[in-house]
């Protein structure tokens, strides 16, 4: 089954609300960071995480800049959105500082399945691309990979943020799948795309796919490839046999994401 926990829609409009505070189209997270009185520092702690929240008697946000994570990257920007989730949403925040939610080393892409994680990367999405923007770049344009590219440069997101974002409130179907080599990780189709199941479920990578291919040989594939149903999805309808598709994978430091839709 795909990830099915969609956080609250209250998350989002909490966040969007800050956003939509500040004038400009890229959220402004060091001046967010000082209006919330946050500090944090830059460092390089290994590969041990991504970003990570401390609490003492105030909040402090560690970002490691050895993967990656820097206050103006598209990495560290989605990360140090995902930290001030958990400084700012009501029961993150007090889980913190009573110490029930223990400082945690946090994972860009990699944290779908704690309930808390999903909803600092909710917040982390709407605070970085509210919906009322991201709409406004995606009215009127077909869906492709270039659109994708724009909004990622628009909002100074990764194309992996971009692109979840554009299956939850995108303006044509497509869906995200994302693997690290050994089964599926997690899979977020729009809910309007026409399959719902993978081939394999999550138990195994398709062999007719280009995220195959990388992990099988190390084949990687700059362009958009044409493919067919049936490579990636169980098709119940006979109609539904060849009907094409496009994919495009980004190839990460911690796995691969495919982009599939339909023209
Ligand atoms: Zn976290």
């Amino acid at each position: 089954m795909e990830n099915k926990f969609l956080p609250p829609r209250s998350i989002g409009n909490l966040a969007e609300s800050i956003a939509m505070t500040y004038e400009t189209t890229v959220t402004p997270l060091k001046q967010i960071l000082e209006d919330e009185e946050i500090p944090y520092a830059e460092d390089d702690y290994g590969n041990a995480f991504d970003g990570m929240t401390v609490y003492d008697n105030s909040f402090f946000i560690h970002l490691n800049t050895s993967r990656g994570n820097h206050i103006d990257t598209p990495r560290g920007r989605f990360t140090m959105a995902h930290e001030l989730a958990h400084c700012i949403i009501e029961n993150h925040r007090k889980g913190i500082i009573s110490g029930k939610l223990k400082p945690h080393p946090s994972k860009t892409n990699q944290s779908f399945h704690y309930r808390l994680e999903r909803e600092a990367d909710f917040f982390a999405s709407c605070l970085l691309m509210p919906e009322f923007r991201f709409l406004k770049e995606c009215l009127g344009k077909p869906f492709n990979f270039d659109l994708t590219k724009h909004i990622s440069d628009t909002f100074q997101v990764s194309l992996t943020a971009a692109a979840l974002r554009f299956a939850l409130i995108g303006t044509h179907p497509i869906i995200v799948i994302y693997s690290k080599g050994f089964g599926i990780e997690w899979y977020f189709p729009s809910n309007d795309f026409p399959f719902k199941s993978l081939l394999d479920g999550k138990d195994s990578i398709p062999i007719n796919t280009l995220m195959s291919d990388f992990f099988k040989d190390g084949k990687r594939y700059d362009e958009i490839v044409e493919i067919e149903a049936q490579d990636w999805f169980k098709i119940y309808r006979p109609q539904d046999n060849g009907r094409a598709f496009y994919e495009k994978c980004i190839y990460g430091p911690d796995g691969v994401i495919s982009i599939i839709w339909e023209e």
